[in-house]
């Protein structure tokens, strides 16, 4: 137990500004030592073999593209008065106030980071769940869990305007009881990222770009055959190890002439909100979409031993297999560790093992993992039962 323990958020952003700073430090000298030089400035193509950047031209055979992504901006009158994540993550002064616009995984990330220190809340997402890109029962279970830490939850709610006040910003959202307006310190635009891909004059040399990003081929290869591309730039998956993986199949075709397709089925992915939200593979509601005889097994934390000694019982493992093959199809955990967790079903799928494989591992006791075996034993149980009696 703490008693009179404070926040000093100052030093939170102090910390988090070193380490950056420090990560930085180490790539560069990495690039360094194996002889690669970085330039600093904003490159524009000049021809589809030549890219001009500060006053220096520089030509080559091959590219590859990494332009990242920036901030969406809807047409929302007043959205100048808004943040985006970047600002948030350097606020030095904590609002006591603040709406969120948008519920994907940067509005709940960030609203489970404000309000555990405290900020009182109001997330709008104008559809009618948040992360609509997870399973059902995810979304659904991390609404219950917002609502309980004190997030207000505004679903089916479209803001119109946001206006400056004396003290801070007022907010107008269309909501399905009607018109609400409220008055925060702070409003974070959270309303997803777009592929950064202006500037490059990338259109007058040929490179195709479409609303979702760069176009590209499974080789990662853009519409001009020397020019490659990969991250958020060419949109899907926008990760940090999905760029990486990207980066290196492009540079790898580029240099070896196409001998690699890229390849998402095994793409793990975490919303760091408290719990973690974590998941591999198809949702249900895809699975079902797909047309495929599924089996869905699911075990709450809250029957769980070692979640309970660690008083982390909210949330589930789901597995989601293959009613004939009982080959795993998707995974989701919403709660403790489940950023960890998510890798054992990926070796799990990448292996091919059956959930019957899965079942067969005799777990840690205690240990968080407990959970997916569990979940894999019952659900081979099931299988059992139905086949054989
Ligand atoms: C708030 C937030 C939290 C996130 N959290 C996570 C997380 O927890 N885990 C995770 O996996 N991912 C996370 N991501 C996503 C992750 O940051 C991106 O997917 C990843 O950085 C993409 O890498 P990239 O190389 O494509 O682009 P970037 O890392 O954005 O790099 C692109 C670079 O290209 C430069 N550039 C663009 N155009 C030009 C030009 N014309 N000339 C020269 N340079 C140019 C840009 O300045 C930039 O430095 C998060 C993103 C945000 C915004």
């Amino acid at each position: 137990m703490v008693q009179n323990a404070s926040l000093l958020w100052d030093k939170v952003i102090d910390r988090k500004e070193k380490i950056i700073k420090s990560f930085e430090e180490d790539k560069e000298k990495g690039l360094k030592e194996r002889g690669i030089d970085l330039i600093r400035g904003e490159a524009s193509f000049i021809s589809s073999t030549t890219i001009k950047v500060n006053d220096m031209e520089i030509s080559a055979d091959k590219f590859v593209l990494a332009l990242g992504s920036k901030t969406s901006t809807p047409p929302i009158e007043g959205i100048e008065h808004t943040i985006n994540s970047t600002e948030a993550l350097n606020l030095r002064e904590l609002p006591k106030k603040m709406a969120i616009i948008g519920g994907g995984v940067i509005a709940m990330e960030f609203s489970h980071i404000f309000a555990s220190v405290g900020v009182d809340l109001t997330v709008i997402e104008m559809g009618d769940r948040l992360l609509a890109s997870e399973d059902h029962d995810s979304s659904q279970t991390i609404e219950a869990i917002s609502k309980e830490i004190g997030i207000e939850i505004l679903l089916n709610s479209r803001v119109q305007k946001v206006l400056k006040s004396n003290d801070g910003k007022i907010i107008e959202v269309e909501t399905l009881d009607g018109k609400k307006s409220f008055e925060v310190d702070q409003v974070l635009l959270a309303t997803g990222r777009v592929p950064n891909v202006s500037g490059l004059a990338l259109e007058q040399i040929g490179v195709k770009v479409e609303k979702t990003g760069i176009q590209v081929n499974e080789y990662l290869q853009t519409t001009v055959e020397h020019i490659y591309a990969g991250g958020d730039g060419i949109g899907g998956y926008m990760l940090t190890p999905v760029a990486s993986y990207e980066g290196r199949v492009a540079a790898k075709n580029a240099i070896e002439n196409n001998i690699e397709n890229v390849d998402y089925s095994l793409v793990t992915r975490t919303t760091f909100t408290h719990p973690p939200i974590s998941s591999i593979g198809l949702t249900e509601q895809e699975a079902i979409e797909k047309g495929m005889d599924i089996d869905t097994n699911r075990l709450d934390f809250a029957d769980v031993g070692p979640a309970v000694v660690l008083g982390e019982t909210r949330g589930f493992v789901k597995l989601i297999s293959d009613k004939k093959s009982k080959h795993l199809v998707g995974a989701h955990i919403v709660g403790p560790r489940a950023e960890e967790l998510i890798h054992e079903i990926a070796i799990a799928m990448k292996g091919k093992l059956t959930i019957t494989d899965l079942s067969e591992i005799i777990s840690i006791h205690p240990s968080i993992s407990e959970a997916v075996i569990g979940t894999a034993i019952s659900a081979d149980k099931g299988y059992q039962e139905s086949c054989c009696g």
